[in-house]
């Protein structure tokens, strides 16, 4: 059998899971290269624990080779130029042909999408960005707090109305709650339009529960530091003392410039074999668009939430079917569109919504009374990604798959 050589873009949660998964399938004839650019890899879900103090940086982060299996070569370097024709890609440390590629560079944040936004704005979407907040929510003396998801689409579906919640429990546990107002801004017109109207009605009554105003159908339009002042696309303005902006998001320059990405930005995939349309070539996770059924608003249809549950389970995925390639079986594995994610509500509680977002007519989501589980097995589902491979990662997961089984849902790790 020849040797192939599987490259791996990007090494957070889709690239980092793939990369694993496919050294543990693969002989060591095949080589398997991972190229990211940040030498740490930081835990996204805790930034909204560093926001509020809870978890300090170091906890919260560990170096990308830590979290690799042996023999997963990772060159720390930017991919700047992908070849697909020549089958190469160009990173700032030499360049790597590819037999098999995955890109899965994620999403970047384009604060400077929306004039003034970058200079007004904090964000706990960054892990620089939530430790900056923290010290912002430490001196804040009171006033308007505005959280604005500034454009369609941005990660995590929950993490906005998360972030809400737990700031304005940071301040109701350091009794600085009295004369602090909170809204919640978003184009959408309910929470989380994916998982359907029920779930999002809940969510609404969440946030009133913590005296948080939602704000539906609003799209930032500018922002004025100065003054203080956002203006929205539907024509009003709204004053701030604390702006907390889930900026806009886009798609890496490299799969732009790759020609991967379609009209609106996005890597367009086959849902269920994240196949791009070039061969031997896939992409998952946030960088990749895959439409669902149903629509969220009358002329706009649903696509499938940016998040890791879902980049980690397409990255088992794609790593099963290169690997069946390269051995000559055909590849049969495919993704299924379910999905889950524990939504934390302050007071060490998090509600809890799973389903299957290909179902038709439209995905079928179901939230469980919030309770203290949830919130647990956030925190051990934290400890399991961090977590090197071996015992401790396997021990976490145990826990994970255990929890689940004890309350009927099916917790994959
Ligand atoms: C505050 C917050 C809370 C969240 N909570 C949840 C949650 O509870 N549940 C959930 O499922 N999801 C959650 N998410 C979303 C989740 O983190 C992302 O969906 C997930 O990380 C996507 O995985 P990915 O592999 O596609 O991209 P990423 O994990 O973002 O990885 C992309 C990697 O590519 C690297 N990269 C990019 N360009 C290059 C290049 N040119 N060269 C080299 N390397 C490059 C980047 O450095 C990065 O490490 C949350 C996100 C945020 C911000």
């Amino acid at each position: 059998m020849p040797s192939n050589t599987v490259v791996i873009l990007g090494g957070g949660v889709g690239g980092m899971m793939a990369a694993n998964q496919l050294r543990e399938r693969l002989s060591e004839d095949h080589r398997v290269v991972l190229v990211e650019r940040d030498a740490q890899h930081a835990f996204a879900p805790s930034f909204l624990w560093l926001m509020t103090g809870d978890r300090k940086p170091h906890q919260v982060r560990r170096p990308v080779a830590d979290l690799l299996r042996r023999g997963v070569e990772c060159i720390h370097g930017n991919a700047e130029v992908l070849d697909l024709t020549k089958r190469k890609v160009f990173t700032s440390t030499g360049e790597i042909p590819f037999d098999y590629l995955i890109v899965a560079v994620g999403a970047e944040l384009a604060p400077d999408a929306v004039p003034g936004l970058a200079e007004a704005s904090h964000t706990f979407y960054t892990f620089e960005g939530s430790s900056r907040l923290y010290n912002a929510l430490a001196s804040f003396t009171g006033g308007s707090i505005a959280v604005v998801v500034a454009a369609m689409p941005y990660k995590c579906p929950g993490a906005p109305h998360e972030g809400a919640m737990l700031i304005a429990d940071y301040f109701h546990r350091n009794q600085r709650r009295t004369g602090i107002d909170i809204q919640l801004f978003t184009p959408e017109p309910q929470p989380m339009p994916v998982a359907g109207p029920q779930l999002g009605a809940a969510v609404v009554e969440m946030l009133e529960s913590k005296q948080i105003r939602f704000r539906p159908l609003h799209t930032l339009a500018a922002v004025d530091p100065a003054e203080r002042v956002m203006r929205f696309q539907q024509g009003n303005t709204e004053r701030y003392d604390l702006l907390v902006a889930i900026p806009p998001h886009r798609a890496p320059r490299l799969a732009r410039e790759a020609g991967l990405t379609n009209v609106a930005g996005w890597v367009p995939v086959n849902p269920q074999t994240l196949a791009t349309e070039h061969p031997g070539v896939f992409a998952l996770g946030d960088v990749t668009v895959i439409p669902i059924p149903g629509r969220w608003k009358p002329d706009v249809p649903l696509m499938l939430p940016k998040a890791g549950v879902f980049a980690r389970v397409q990255a088992e995925v794609v790593a099963a079917r290169i690997s069946a390639e390269i051995e000559g079986r055909k590849p049969d594995e495919t993704f299924c569109g379910d999905g889950y994610c524990m939504l934390e509500t302050g007071e060490d509680l998090a509600g809890f919504a799973y389903g299957n977002f290909f179902a038709e007519p439209s995905p079928q989501v179901n939230l469980r009374q919030i309770g203290k589980a949830w919130h647990i097995g956030k925190v051990l589902f934290e400890r399991w990604w961090l977590s090197p491979p071996g015992w401790r990662r396997a021990t976490y997961g145990a826990m994970l798959k255990m929890g689940g089984r004890l309350y009927g849902i099916p917790i994959t790790v």
